[in-house]
């Protein structure tokens, strides 16, 4: 992914080094991905057919993030907390991945919606920060606060998705970013408020089933982002789109829930099986339109 030459936000809030540092246990859990799922290859044979890039190609980036039958995971050996004025690669890197969301979303926003794009802010933190949606941990993973239009990130995050789930990548860490951007993206079109309230009217399984188009949708919209900045920066290659499938896949709700306990509950998925995530988030890359995001919350 070549994001050098692109520009850069303005809106982060650094707040790592800054207390509440809970101190990742790290845990040393080894949830060894072993081969590749044959989701993977499926949607990399999906790619591609869309892409004419040859599956051989596409399926040896795939096989370097899922790893290759027990081959050592390269683990990041980034410091757990940096001064709050880190200028590192990570640093610059989240930079420019927000400012190509906000150069992008305010063109495509108000063309394609006709709704006027405001950027959200980027909060990172290690350990622990408070929120406008509560106390953000760690262990949450990056969450998007309506309450205070800002996405909170632990940076570590990206070295637990890489030496956890096999995900990694510019581009996958990328991915992970857009989707947190396409809440916000949802709740400037009002879609979150919608959708809060349609939960609030039902069971407990129908408001499961919501929060999963919520996570669908936003998947989509980071594809869409993904299909829009490379028309103006031509920043991915095949590469990249395999190894974001592969993140996709590694994050679906099923597979994270079949390696805590050994099986998957579709009632309570929250993001989606591995499945639907890498559909929609391909759907939104084919398209680069909004309207195709129509996973059923609108
Ligand atoms: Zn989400």
């Amino acid at each position: 992914m070549q994001w050098e030459n692109t520009p850069e936000s303005s809106n982060i809030e650094d707040r790592r080094g800054q207390g509440m540092s809970a101190g990742m246990g790290g845990g040393g859990a080894s949830f060894g991905t072993g081969g590749m799922g044959v989701g993977v290859i499926v949607i990399v044979l999906i790619i591609s057919y869309f892409t004419g890039i040859n599956p051989a190609v596409l399926l040896n980036g795939a096989q370097i993030v899922t790893g290759n039958g027990g081959q050592q995971q390269q683990v990041a050996t980034a410091p757990q907390s940096r001064p709050a004025t880190a200028t590192d690669r990570t640093t610059s890197f989240l930079r420019h991945v927000l400012g190509e969301t906000e150069a992008v979303w305010a063109e495509i926003l108000p063309a394609q919606k006709s709704v006027r794009y405001t950027p959200t802010t980027m909060v990172l933190y290690t350990g622990g920060t408070q929120s406008g949606c509560g106390g953000a941990r760690a262990a949450m993973g990056p969450f998007y606060c309506p309450n205070d239009k800002k996405v909170y990130l632990d940076t570590s995050f990206f070295n637990e998705m890489q030496a956890k789930y096999g995900g990694g990548g510019d581009f996958a860490y990328a991915y992970v970013i857009a989707h947190e951007v396409g809440h916000h993206v949802q709740d400037l079109l009002g879609i979150l408020d919608r959708a809060d309230e349609a939960k609030q009217n039902g069971s407990r399984t129908q408001a499961n089933a919501i929060s999963v188009r919520v996570e669908l949708q936003a998947d989509c919209l980071a594809g869409v982002w993904a299909a829009n900045a490379n028309k103006k920066w031509n920043l991915i290659d095949q590469n990249d789109v395999a190894r974001a499938v592969a993140t996709a896949q590694a994050i679906g709700d099923d597979t994270l829930q079949k390696s805590a306990r050994g099986y998957a509950v579709p009632d309570s998925f929250t993001h989606g099986s591995s499945a639907m995530r890498q559909k929609w988030l391909m759907t939104g890359l084919q398209s680069g339109q909004v309207d195709s995001c129509n996973t059923g919350v609108e």
